[in-house]
């Protein structure tokens, strides 16, 4: 008897580690919200090369067996006079384009659910578009068509500021929500198959966009306000809400979002970081040496925040798998959008496995943990196809 309990006590971390290579050999990795493109425009930043440096490039998609993406398109309305955002933004999606045509061996732009499935079973990375901001689309439905055709798959209803759509959870509220506007706004991305997305905007526009909504809507880099109580993460009733219509919270990985000590500090120091960077873009010009220049000042400042553990980025998916349910919970990291404030153990695309491992650890299935990590979000994708023409 002693001698079967050791045998059982030795053999399971095999049988765990079995397990574990049988689910990595296919599981669909899909991260719902990477800002890499800006980078391609702005730096010649290249997919191809792995970089000691950003989240986000083919060589560490491939160490974390990452199989698709949803890459994010947008001008800061702070960043860019309104003249800019919409020919800002088309220019990011063309440099996306491109450089995922210059890495046609390895990677393939994606327009649906079948495409990701099809991709992913070839070998290859399935990359998407999406659009952060309804202030990007110039107040016009007919633009908002024209950037679906392009492949442009979920709009963020609001960024930073409140536009005439929706009230943005750091702006000032306008119209108690979504406006008439936005609620017709959300009425044609359902008609056409573009997924609503609830990240940034007010708590009330969140629960009008999941009424005035057919279709499921997702929160593409959103985390849990009962963890973490700052005013970018969601309520449980909130969570619910877009779960109980089928929805997903996807959740980011920016330290200061997973854990509120990390954020106190982040917004402490937040003006004079900005300032920084400022003076560096002003004094600089083009000279190509600003980024790593940039990139020091991120990384001074991130040094001055408490560590934060990936752990805490398994317990917010744990909680809303707790509240919600496991169908509606995914990833939606923000890498490369969060200026390298990730958490230690989960750093850059790469560390993917480190979250299989994590869910293993805590006790789901193996089907759940396919869920959380990319099948949730490709059946809301599916559901927004589906839904699409009515
Ligand atoms: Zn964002």
């Amino acid at each position: 008897m002693v001698r079967f309990a050791l045998f059982l006590l030795c053999a399971a971390p095999l049988f765990a580690q079995d397990r574990y290579e049988r689910l990595m050999k296919d599981i669909l990795i899909f991260d719902a919200h990477i800002d890499t493109p800006r980078y391609f425009l702005d730096e010649g930043y290249k997919l191809a090369d792995e970089h000691g440096y950003y989240e986000l490039d083919i060589p560490r998609m491939r160490k974390g067996r990452m199989g698709a993406v949803m890459f994010g398109i947008y001008a800061q309305p702070q960043d860019y006079p309104p003249h800019l955002w919409l020919p800002r933004s088309l220019e990011v999606l063309d440099a996306l384009h491109r450089e995922v045509k210059d890495n046609a061996a390895q990677m393939e732009f994606a327009y649906n659910a079948a495409d990701v499935e099809r991709i992913h079973k070839s070998g290859k990375l399935a990359a998407m578009a999406s659009l952060e901001g309804g202030h990007l689309i110039g107040d016009s439905l007919g633009i908002l068509r024209l950037f679906h055709t392009l492949g442009v798959r979920y709009l963020t209803l609001a960024h930073f500021a409140t536009n005439n759509y929706a009230d943005s959870m750091t702006g000032t509220d306008v119209h108690n929500g979504l406006s008439k506007a936005g609620r017709e706004l959300v009425r044609e991305m359902n008609r056409i198959g573009m997924i609503v997305d609830v990240s940034h905007i007010s708590d009330k526009a969140v629960l009008d966009a999941v009424d005035a909504s057919r279709s499921p809507v997702i929160a593409s880099h959103s985390s849990v306000k009962a963890i973490a109580p700052i005013v970018r993460n969601m309520p449980d009733d909130v969570i619910q809400a877009v779960a109980k219509k089928g929805g997903v919270i996807c959740l980011n990985f920016h330290a200061g979002y997973l854990d509120k000590a990390a954020y106190e500090v982040y917004i402490k120091n937040r003006p004079a970081r900005d300032a920084e960077i400022k003076d560096v873009l002003a004094l600089r010009g083009n000279d190509p040496s600003r980024w790593e220049i940039i990139r020091g000042i991120q990384r001074k400042y991130y040094r001055e925040m408490p560590k934060v553990d990936y752990k805490v980025l398994l317990k917010h998916i744990d909680h809303i798998a707790k509240i919600a349910g496991p169908d509606h919970v995914g990833l939606g990291s923000d890498f490369d959008g969060i200026s390298g404030m990730a958490p230690v153990g989960m750093q850059d695309v790469s560390q993917y496995p480190n979250l299989v491992k994590g869910l293993m650890e805590m006790g789901y299935s193996d089907q759940d943990i396919r869920k959380i990590m990319g099948l949730n979000l490709l059946r809301v994708l599916r559901a927004n196809e589906e839904g699409a023409g009515k």
